[in-house]
């Protein structure tokens, strides 16, 4: 058995196995993709100290420097069976979806999460050529253009404020009658003079053409009319789900489907730690994956250091 296995390796889990291997206890990672949503990405330029780099390049990087240390990396596994420990100090079982199993005494789950996509055409052949996902990171690309933003909750009106400071013009489509935003969020979007707000406007095509963004169209639901916007980007912003559905019954999440975790990465499991975008912690980004698989893996550590093989 592992003393500290981690489950996932994107950023969170990298990180989580360096920080474990490094106080000299056995460490794995099962992972269904090593790189996660890092291997999907283009440009990043928000890692700090890092001024810019590209996915599969900071993939490599992080593979790298896991194999530094004395970590078995199980790649292209996937966990699909959590079985906490009888009690606690003894061993967790994590079931594999090639009907192996495996036992540690700790767990790091860091199985991170997955945009909601919209599915019409144009979305995935202009992904990360004018259609993105994380305001954060490519909003910086759009400076002075003009962009739409899909989805009216809290992380859309988030993402059309935040963009409406960068970029040119932001035109955010809601697809039912009203957003679902707080009030505040609302009222903080329509004070904004380059936005407008579509409601009641189902996206129907991402155009494009040299491949690149050149507008969509939506479809007014009120009164069946197809309207096509001339613009250079696309910010999907229906909802992150977090890749959890295998720990459902086994550990508490939130309404979400969020591990909930508390500020030292405990889970509502003695001995099963979790990390990333897969948890609660607010922000959703490689740095704090990366901080938060560390600590992850160092409250691991204490687990065993307070909890030691009897
Ligand atoms: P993930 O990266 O999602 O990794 C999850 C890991 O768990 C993967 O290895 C996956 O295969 C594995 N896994 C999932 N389910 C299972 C299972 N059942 N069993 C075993 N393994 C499993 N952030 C930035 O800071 N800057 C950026 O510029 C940036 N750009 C982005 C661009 C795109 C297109 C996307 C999608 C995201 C971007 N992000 C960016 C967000 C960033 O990628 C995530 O915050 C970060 O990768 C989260 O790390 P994680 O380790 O928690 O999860």
């Amino acid at each position: 058995p592992f003393e500290v296995l981690v489950i996932g390796g994107g950023p969170a889990g990298s990180a989580a196995a360096i920080y474990a291997s490094r106080k000299g206890i056995s460490t794995g990672i099962a992972a269904e993709r090593f790189g996660g949503q890092v291997a999907d990405t283009m440009g990043i330029e928000n890692l700090i100290s890092v001024p810019y780099t590209e996915g599969p390049k900071l993939v490599a990087a992080m593979e790298q420097h896991v194999n530094e240390y004395d970590v078995d990396i199980m790649n292209m596994q996937r966990a699909e069976k959590l079985i906490p420990a009888a009690r606690t100090g003894s061993l967790h079982e994590v079931r594999l979806a090639n009907g192996a199993s495996l036992k540690a005494r700790t767990l790091v789950l860091s199985t991170g999460a997955r945009w909601r996509q919209l599915g019409v055409p144009g979305e995935d052949e202009y992904r990360n050529k004018g259609v993105a996902y994380c305001p954060h990171c490519d909003g910086p690309l759009f400076k002075g253009k003009r962009v739409a933003v899909i989805g009216g909750g809290n992380s859309g009106v988030e993402a059309a404020i935040d963009l409406a400071g960068i970029v040119g013009h932001v035109t955010l489509i809601e697809f039912g009658a009203e957003m679902r935003a707080d009030d505040v969020l609302q009222r903080k979007l329509r004070s904004l003079k380059n936005v407008e707000i579509i409601t009641s406007g189902q996206t129907t095509e991402i155009t494009g053409e040299n491949g690149k963004v050149n507008g969509l169209s939506y479809t007014d639901r009120n009164t069946g009319d197809n309207h096509h916007v001339a613009l250079e980007g696309v910010f999907v912003q229906i909802g992150l789900v977090p890749n959890t559905e295998w720990l459902k019954g086994d550990i508490e999440l939130s309404q979400h489907g969020e591990i909930v975790v508390n500020d030292r990465n405990e889970t509502s499991i003695p001995g099963v730690f979790a990390a990333g975008d897969a948890t609660t912690v607010p922000y959703k980004q490689i740095v704090i994956s990366m901080g938060e698989g560390s600590k992850a893996a160092l409250s691991a550590f204490d687990f065993l250091i307070r909890n030691s093989a009897q």
